[in-house]
């Protein structure tokens, strides 16, 4: 692989990590569990000791769901500009 073809590589990768630490479309407003509106402008996107998978907030999370990381859930915090961004692995 090229200098430049490599470059251009890891621009794509870049990219394409950014993207993914975005909530993608319109984020939700409160928690699939509770109904409330979320804490601390968090929330958690992910699997319940139910099975099923939810968009929660912190209080529910810490009742209901089953850890953070891959395969169990992603922690999204919203920023000034008003989009999500991941902020666990
Ligand atoms: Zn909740």
């Amino acid at each position: 692989m090229s200098i430049r073809l490599a470059d251009k590589f890891f621009a794509s990768q870049n990219t394409i990590n950014k993207v993914m630490m975005n909530w993608i479309g319109q984020a939700p407003s409160k928690c699939d569990l509770c109904d409330d509106k979320f804490h601390d402008d968090t929330f958690i996107d992910g699997k319940t000791t139910m099975g099923d998978w939810g968009c929660m907030c912190i209080t529910c999370h810490a009742a209901y769901g089953v850890g953070l990381g891959k395969g169990l859930g992603q922690k999204y915090h919203k920023q000034p500009d008003g989009s999500y961004v991941k902020v666990s692995v």
